[in-house]
């Protein structure tokens, strides 16, 4: 298969980091602020940020709705924290009139790990990777219900949170709570491009 181009959502987040790690895979890594650059990409991904701030922005730069067509049609997208929110269908938490892209059938829990755990890193087994995977967490959110057609593919290992759900995948849609871009390591992107692959 040809180099997949893969966009990272740009309007804002920690865009530079997942262009590092997917370019270091060999891959063809774009930002991406309007439409047109969309339209060049096969597969995409949300970065972590602010969800109320990223989503702000694509209604402006007009993103909103051709994310959606693109997501509905099946292009594999990858959402990490902020990215999840973005991602899911229904969130709990969010400022009142905060809407999502949608696509994954999960109720996403904003900045659900609350004050005193605003930040911290676990080891998780996550689903398709050997060992474990170090994860980044930031004021991150945690899937409080997935539906039927949704795959659990990690949750908290330890701590007061421990079992819930941080990782999912819906077909060709996949999302994290914390950060693999900022985490170190670069499986979590490999299964993702591997997923373009089977796409
Ligand atoms: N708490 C942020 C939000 O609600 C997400 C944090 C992150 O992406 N690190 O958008």
């Amino acid at each position: 298969m040809p180099v997949a181009t893969i966009g990272v959502f740009a309007l804002q987040g920690d865009v530079r980091e997942h262009l590092r790690v997917l370019t270091s895979l060999g891959a063809r890594a774009i930002g991406v602020r309007r439409a047109s650059e969309l339209a060049a990409c096969d597969a995409f991904v949300i970065p972590g940020g602010e969800s109320t701030t990223m989503i702000k922005l694509a209604r402006t730069f007009d993103l909103v709705d051709p994310l959606r067509e693109r997501i509905a049609a099946g292009m594999p997208t990858f959402g990490t924290c902020a990215g999840m929110i973005l991602l899911a269908d229904r969130i709990e938490g969010g400022t009142s009139d905060q809407e999502t892209i949608g696509g994954l059938d999960v109720t996403v829990r904003r900045n659900a790990f609350g004050r005193q755990v605003d930040s911290f890193e676990d080891d998780l087994d996550f689903h398709g990777i050997e060992g474990p995977v170090h994860a980044v967490f930031i004021r991150a959110p945690w899937v409080e219900e997935a539906g039927d057609g949704v795959e659990v593919l990690a949750r908290v290992e330890h701590g007061p949170a421990v079992g819930r759900i941080v990782a999912v995948r819906q077909g060709p849609l996949m999302a994290t709570s914390f950060h693999p871009e900022v985490g170190g390591g670069d499986r979590i992107h490999r299964l993702f491009i591997d997923l373009i692959r089977q796409s």
